[in-house]
């Protein structure tokens, strides 16, 4: 038996860019005259990372962390896989933690705690989206884009192994199976 898959937008281009105009304005009023630097979890976040940069009003350095806890076709989370080998020198600066969507809060609740170990000033979390209903850890992002449902989304940087980063739009990703 073979498997189909159906895609339904769910946030459309349009709407992503206008919310990151609106995110980045309030980001660029909480680290004015700050020295911010943005840390960007790859993969699923190139995408927010780049246009929310584009719409910074402020000065800022950017440097990407690997991050993985969702291996192949997995749509649960298995076990946390961090490397932060290219990591910025982040002692005594303003971190802000970028992700493309919180769900159970493991990824960034971790990320946190070994970054806090690199002596930043602070770290504040924006996340494009957040699956609130989820969320296991406490953890409240300072900046989020947009609470969805319980859904696997896919698009403008999330994936369903690996693939479907490209899609311009947010979509709901569902299987079936065919004869
Ligand atoms: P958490 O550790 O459970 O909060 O998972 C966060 C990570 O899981 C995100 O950075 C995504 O890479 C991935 N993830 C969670 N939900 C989805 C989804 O609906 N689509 C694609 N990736 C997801
Ligand atoms: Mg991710």
């Amino acid at each position: 038996m073979d498997q189909t898959y159906s895609l339904q937008k769910l946030i459309s281009e349009e709407e992503i860019q206008q919310r990151i105009v609106e995110l980045a304005a309030e980001i660029s009023v909480r680290f004015e005259d700050r020295p911010l630097t943005l840390l960007g979890v790859m993969t699923g976040s190139l995408l927010f990372l780049a246009d929310l940069m584009k719409q910074l009003q402020i000065p800022h350095r950017v440097g990407v962390l690997q991050a993985s806890s969702y291996p192949g076709t997995a749509t649960s989370p298995g076990p946390l896989k961090a490397n932060l080998e290219f990591l910025p020198d982040i002692a005594g600066r303003d971190v802000l933690l970028i992700d493309d969507i919180l769900d159970t809060g493991q990824t960034l609740h971790k990320l946190m705690a070994a970054l806090q170990d690199r002596q930043p000033n602070c770290i504040e979390t924006a996340v494009l989206l957040w699956k609130k209903a989820r969320t296991q850890v406490a953890i409240e992002p300072e900046f989020v884009g947009f609470p969805i449902d319980d859904k696997f989304v896919v698009g403008y940087g999330l994936d369903y192994d690996d693939d479907f980063r490209h899609l311009r739009d947010i979509c709901v990703i569902e299987f079936q199976n065919v004869e």
